[in-house]
């Protein structure tokens, strides 16, 4: 099992650290020839027009869409943006997950926060059922789900802030920031 971080920008380091952690091999991806190798990609945060600008320009743009149709793409903050179909701004997108997501939806006051979240799904890989800490940064709203996108954790209000459909997984926050591993093997397993 390989999982690759795709490194062009943002903070991809934590995310290879924390696949680490949960005994994975992890590799930085930059190039196109490099996805042939690995079963899954994480797309990390940072800032989604900056990922998207140098994915046009390396040319990965058509090799990322044809790797999310055979193998597993988590994206987690500007990289759920990235993987969405709409961001209701111009703006290069891999327009896979059928979401429509709401860029730094939490305004200035609250740039970041952090959170309790009740995630259904990760007990499939935790031995006990608990809440998962959740760390978001300027963080895009989900703010539709459609088709085949299932919601996987809303906040109390009901805003959504994971989904996933199929083997492609859009998290508002920034589960590599955290000492909790549940997304991380979660996501293993879908590239399994
Ligand atoms: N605000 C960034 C964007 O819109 C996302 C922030 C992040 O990834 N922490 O792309």
């Amino acid at each position: 099992m390989k999982i690759g971080v795709l490194a062009l920008q943002g903070d991809f380091e934590e995310h290879i650290n924390m696949l680490r952690r949960v005994g994975v091999e992890a590799v930085e991806i930059r190039l196109a020839s490099q996805l042939e190798a690995i079963n899954g990609l994480i797309i990390p945060g940072g800032e989604s027009t900056t990922i998207g600008k140098l994915s046009v320009e390396f040319g990965l743009m058509e090799p990322l869409r044809s790797f999310g149709h055979q193998k597993a793409i988590w994206g987690t903050c500007a990289g759920a943006i990235f993987l969405s179909k709409d961001a209701r701004r111009t703006q290069p997108l891999l327009g896979l997950m059928d979401i429509t997501v709401a860029r730094n939806a939490f305004g200035r006051q609250v740039d970041s926060f952090e959170v309790d979240l009740l995630i259904p799904a990760l007990d499939t890989v935790a031995s006990s059922s608990r809440p998962y800490h959740a760390v978001f940064i300027r963080a895009p709203l989900i703010e539709t789900v459609q088709g085949e996108a299932k919601v996987l954790s809303q906040l109390e209000d009901g805003r959504i802030v994971a989904a996933q459909q199929g083997r492609w997984l859009a998290t508002s926050f920034h589960p590599e920031l955290t000492s909790d591993e549940r997304f991380h093997r979660y996501f293993v397993e879908m590239a399994k």
